[in-house]
């Protein structure tokens, strides 16, 4: 049965859909059931109203934050603010996040928030005043801290709510030599990492190009090895849908199709990423772009031919109504529970391999961890090192040029002249956390026969057990 404030999918609430993957997952590892259930619920939700002057108007905000798991501190997940909002998504999204970071070997247990407003019609400066209530009431229930509860954006927040969020903590705990780690995803100026705002995006990047690479996997879906000439829809063109459309054009995929909340355009021979966000920015919309046909039920953008498409929006936009007409060969999950459990057996009995949330939208949380080392050792990546290495290298190239009894090119010695700066610190972390984190999953899928998500629940499963046991929890 379902209840007030629960997301209802194809047939179950948002968050039992994530229990299933988790029921799934367990049949194939031995797992205590107790245990199992402590994994499962969350272990805080703070659902709070209050009250905000808006136009000189009273108006009764809802809010939640929760925090899913505490078996690795402090717990982290993003913000959001969409009128969508309601207790059993951010309990979902939540535990997401308590997977997410086990996954990827991120030391964090997981948590949400949201804010039930549409932040596009609310004027910046009531914004402002909502976030800083909001952090003020996290504040005093001990919500949120350095070590406690580290929000981050998400759907309808970005790094001026961050800021806020920053600045109202740090005022109300004077003194914290830490506090610039209580939120991620804030400007550089404020503490925020290089390479932030598109993590996610190019994590999904990696992501996808991982399995794309892999020649056995390719031919099973009957394409090409790479990612070039691979054509692809994106459904949602926000921070995440707009980073990944713009790494994977730059590397020669197609993107046929974008998709918005007021339509969707589609261009066969592919649209030109930055072109359409520039038609955007002038237009206010993504349609009438030039050369591109408008559809205007957006929803059937994801019906479209292509090779890969990338729901980077809401949750539960492939369901069990539409997933009998999905095209593609491959999905990858960029936004948070895209497919209902529903349509993952309709799709996997279509053949379609889907690269599940999960894993494919860690990029994230995991420059997020960047992010907050870099707050906690009150340093900026590269800033020690970086002429060392530049130094050691020339000296390096010297030798080389004396043994070798020639002159390196300009363009050569260039390569190895250059530190590393903190962005390339970050991307080649990211990049490295998601490689590892396919091939470890690839390895349990191919082990047991199984598809990715599943293998990608096993895996976490695993990771927090193990947590648990060596808190000395569970025996
Ligand atoms: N909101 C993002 C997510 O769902 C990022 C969370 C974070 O950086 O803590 O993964």
């Amino acid at each position: 049965m379902l209840k007030k404030n629960q997301n209802i999918t194809d047939t179950c609430s948002f968050f039992n859909c994530i229990e299933k993957n988790l029921d799934k997952a367990a049949q194939f590892i031995s797992v205590d059931k107790k245990l199992l259930k402590q994994i499962k619920l969350c272990n805080s939700v703070y659902r709070i109203n209050f009250p905000v002057e808006i136009y000189g108007k009273i108006q009764v905000i809802e809010a939640y934050r929760v925090q899913h798991s505490h078996h690795k501190l402090p717990c982290k997940g993003g913000i959001r603010y969409s009128l969508k909002v309601n207790q059993d998504e951010i309990m979902t999204l939540a535990a997401l996040m308590t997977y997410k970071c086990a996954i990827m070997d991120i030391p964090f247990g997981g948590a949400k928030g949201g804010i039930k407003i549409d932040p596009q019609k609310i004027p910046v400066k009531y914004l402002e005043k909502i976030t800083r209530r909001y952090t003020s009431e996290l504040v005093k229930k001990n919500f949120i801290g350095p070590g406690i509860d580290v929000p981050a954006p998400d759907y309808g927040t970005g790094e001026k709510e961050m800021s806020w969020i920053f600045d109202t903590f740090s005022s109300l705990c004077p003194g914290n030599i830490d506090s610039m780690a209580c939120v991620t995803g804030k400007p550089i100026s404020q503490g925020g990492v290089r390479g932030r705002k598109e993590a996610t995006g190019l994590g999904v990047f990696y992501g996808i190009r991982e399995l794309c690479n892999l020649k056995e996997e390719m031919s099973f879906l009957g394409l090409d090895t790479g990612l070039m000439g691979k054509k692809i829809i994106i459904q949602g063109l926000g921070n995440v849908g707009y980073h990944a459309a713009k790494f994977l054009y730059k590397s020669g995929a197609i993107i046929v199709a974008l998709a918005e909340r007021e339509g969707a355009i589609y261009n066969k021979n592919g649209l030109n990423v930055s072109d359409v966000i520039l038609h955007l920015k002038e237009t206010g919309s993504i349609l009438n772009f030039p050369g591109s046909k408008n559809i205007q039920k957006t929803e059937k953008a994801l019906e479209l031919e292509c090779d890969i498409l990338i729901p980077a929006a809401l949750e539960n936009v492939i369901n069990k109504n539409n997933a009998n007409s999905i095209k593609s060969k491959i999905i990858g999950e960029a936004a948070n529970g895209p497919i209902t459990p529903e349509a993952e057996n309709i799709l996997e009995k279509k053949g379609i391999t889907i690269i599940p949330d999960i894993y494919l939208n860690a990029g994230g949380v995991t420059v997020s961890y960047f992010e907050w080392i870099k707050n906690l050792s009150h340093i900026r990546y590269g800033r020690i090192e970086k002429k060392f290495s530049e130094n050691i290298n020339a000296k390096f190239i010297k030798i080389i040029e004396t043994i070798c009894k020639r002159k390196i090119l300009k363009k050569e010695k260039d390569i190895f002249l250059k530190g590393a700066d903190e962005i390339d610190f970050i991307y080649s972390g990211l990049e490295d956390t998601m490689i590892n984190g396919f091939h470890t999953i690839r390895d349990i899928k191919n082990s047991l026969n199984i598809n990715i998500r599943t293998a990608s629940y096993i895996l976490a499963i695993n990771k927090i057990i193990d947590s648990y046991k060596k808190l000395g929890i569970f025996p």
